[in-house]
């Protein structure tokens, strides 16, 4: 049995972050992650959007982190050189009803903290983008989309930078709580048993699993995983907004949205398809309500113009119809096992909270 001071298990942003939170604060840390390499799952399977922190309710772990984290991103990208456009978003409303909904989530975002929201009427909401169709909307200028691997890339560099260490095809398969730290099993080409005086779980759509499966942590406290699949349709041709464009919300999600990457291809989604199994093909038979949805704004989408693209998987920790669910990070405090921090239910906006939930998880640890 080797003992190491901490251990990240998994590599995806998060993971990333939070060793390299750890790192440079003077911890000597493991990555360990299933994978060939990092960010195979849920960090690669997503919009890429960085979100501004608008709908998230005040003082939420969400509202917080997306807010903080954005700022964060921004700064470290620029810093580092790694590519990302401040595109900002409109997001639209198609009726009366819905243009009296844009306040109240302009009301929302500022208390959140976010900057420069505006509120545009139809004839300057279409000057600023031409091909809109739309009632009046709404402009958050600190949205913008960002490369998640270089991202991620530039994020592992400065870990390792740091003194962290990344060990990839090393799924860990259980563990067991102990007065001198917590006994991780990894499996993998070469199986090894790890002594840790901190382990962060940070397994995304596994870490519910994964924390039931260390002996002596309170199982009841670990809540049920739920998978929602996010489906994504391809536009072909070029992108005909600038601007990332979304309706205004419906209970449940965000409804369809378009997003750009930063090669400018347009993308529309991800719906939400609540499945049982982690499965990630798109059925092309969903285009069929994209079509409606997209034509309220954007009635020039051409019949067949949408190609299915991928599909990434929120890991969820409440059921369908359930009240959403705040970021889980289930310290010490809350279960009473030392050394153990699990992070559960770390869907949107994950990928942009990534540096400020990773030092309020390095806060949490080295706190107990
Ligand atoms: C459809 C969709 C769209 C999204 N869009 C956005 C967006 O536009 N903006 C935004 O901010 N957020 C977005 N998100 C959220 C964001 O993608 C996630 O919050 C973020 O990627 C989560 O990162 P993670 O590191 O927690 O998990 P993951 O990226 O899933 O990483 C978990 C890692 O753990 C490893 N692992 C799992 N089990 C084990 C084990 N037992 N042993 C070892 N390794 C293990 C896996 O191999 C994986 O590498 C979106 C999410 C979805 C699903």
């Amino acid at each position: 049995m080797d003992d190491v001071d901490c251990v990240v298990v998994g590599a995806g942003v998060v993971g990333i972050a939070v060793a390299r939170a750890l790192a440079l604060a003077g911890r000597e840390v493991i990555v360990l992650d299933a994978a060939e390499g990092i960010g195979t799952e849920t960090s690669s399977r997503n919009s890429e959007v960085v979100h501004a922190g608008i709908y998230y309710p005040k003082d939420s772990l969400m509202a917080r982190f997306c807010v903080q984290g954005r700022r964060g991103l921004y700064a470290f990208c620029l810093q580092r050189g790694v590519p990302f456009m401040q595109c900002g978003k409109l997001i639209v409303a198609t009726s009366a009803e819905e243009t009296e909904k844009l306040a109240g989530i302009k009301a929302r975002a500022e208390a959140n903290g976010v900057e420069g929201m505006r509120l545009l009427d139809r004839a300057e909401a279409v000057r600023m983008e031409p091909n809109l169709h739309c009632t009046a909307a709404l402009l958050s200028p600190m949205t913008g989309v960002v490369d998640s691997h270089a991202y991620m890339l530039a994020l592992q560099g400065e870990a390792e930078h740091a003194g962290a260490m990344f060990v990839f095809h090393s799924p860990v398969l259980g563990g067991r709580a102990t007065a001198e730290g917590v006994e991780l099993e990894v499996g993998g080409a070469e199986p090894m048993r790890l002594r840790a005086r901190l382990v962060i779980n940070s397994a995304g759509l596994h870490a519910p699993k994964l924390a039931r499966s260390i002996v002596g942590m309170p199982t009841q406290l670990v809540p049920q995983e739920y998978y929602a699949r996010g489906n994504y349709f391809t536009l072909m041709g070029r992108s005909p907004f600038s601007r990332l464009i979304y309706p205004v919300p419906v209970p449940g999600g965000l409804g369809v949205h378009l997003t750009i990457d930063l090669g400018g291809q347009a993308r529309f989604g991800p719906d939400v398809e609540w499945i049982d199994r982690i499965e990630y093909t798109v059925d092309p038979r969903r285009a069929d309500s994209f079509y409606d949805a997209v034509r309220r704004y954007w009635p020039d989408l051409k019949d067949g113009a949408l190609q299915p693209g991928y599909a990434g998987i929120r890991p969820k920790i409440v059921p369908k119809g359930a009240p959403a669910q705040d970021f889980v990070v289930m310290g010490p405090g809350e279960h009473g096992v030392s050394g153990l921090v699990h992070l559960l239910g770390i869907e949107s906006p994950g990928l942009t909270s990534a540096i400020a939930l990773a030092e309020y998880v390095r806060d949490v640890a080295l706190a107990a």
